[in-house]
């Protein structure tokens, strides 16, 4: 079966001002997208609902960035999985290295987070990746797959469909260092073999494993031809014009 490709942006904190973010709807707007892909921006929660509803385009939807477990309660500054249905977000972005480094969440609590995520029907981007240590001292794919493992613990075969897994290694990300496009597939077609094990060989050939870690315009095609390489999670390069030459990669 072929996965349908996917590039994903997260904005992170930006833009600044609601102007800018309008200027970001403008481009998706007026972007020129070809071929079949699924485009989903990741704006600050402050910016979901005025994008989505300004989003002309059926090419392109929203995420979270982040959620937490509980549908609501008393978790100041927290958004649930709940109320993101309730708004009609579809997507969700959890496991982010951001939300790992900075804020000290544990594979567990993703697990977690995304079990909840997923109760609520939201489709989740996955992050997982390595720093730079661990990939010096060949610990890649072992790092890896003991982010993956709570959450195969908590999720049935049938569920990962909703689930796109983000491979970003830490030493990537926001650094201009991409990984090059043999290292991308390696551990893409590693994490394929693992999941063909650890669930099943169907959830291994259908679930779409996206790269993520400074990709441009100028990186994006060479890893995107790779077998393994599903799409794209993209930072930075998702502010600015580029990230159209990004959705159409694989065109
Ligand atoms: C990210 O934050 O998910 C990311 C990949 O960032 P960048 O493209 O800027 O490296």
């Amino acid at each position: 079966m072929a996965r349908k490709f996917f590039v994903g942006g997260n904005y992170k904190m930006n833009p600044a001002t609601k102007s800018a973010a309008d200027g970001l709807v403008k481009l998706l707007n007026e972007a020129q997208v070809k071929g079949d892909v699924d485009i989903v921006v990741a704006p600050p929660a402050l910016y979901l609902l005025p994008i989505r509803d300004a989003l002309k385009t059926q090419h392109v939807q929203v995420s979270a960035q982040n959620c937490y477990l509980k549908d609501s309660g008393a978790f100041t500054g927290e958004i649930s999985p709940a109320q993101l249905a309730d708004a009609g977000i579809p997507y969700v972005i959890l496991g982010h290295s951001e939300r790992r480094t900075i804020f000290h969440e544990s594979s567990e609590f993703v697990a977690q987070k995304t079990r909840a995520a997923l109760d609520k029907g939201l489709t989740i981007i996955l992050c997982v990746g390595e720093t730079l240590a661990e990939r010096e001292a060949g610990k890649t794919t072992a790092v890896v797959q003991s982010q993956l493992e709570p959450v195969v613990k908590l999720l049935q075969e049938s569920e990962w469909n909703k689930i796109v897994i983000a491979y970003e290694p830490v030493w990537a990300i926001g650094t201009g260092k991409v990984a090059t496009s043999q290292q991308a597939q390696e551990t893409h077609a590693e994490v394929r073999a693992w999941l063909a094990k650890s669930v099943s060989s169907k959830v291994a050939q259908e679930t779409r494993i996206i790269y993520g870690g400074s990709v441009t315009g100028a990186s994006c095609r060479e890893l995107a031809a790779q077998p393994d390489v599903d799409g794209f999670l993209v930072g930075g390069a998702s502010l600015k014009p580029e990230f159209v030459d990004i959705c159409n990669a694989q065109a």
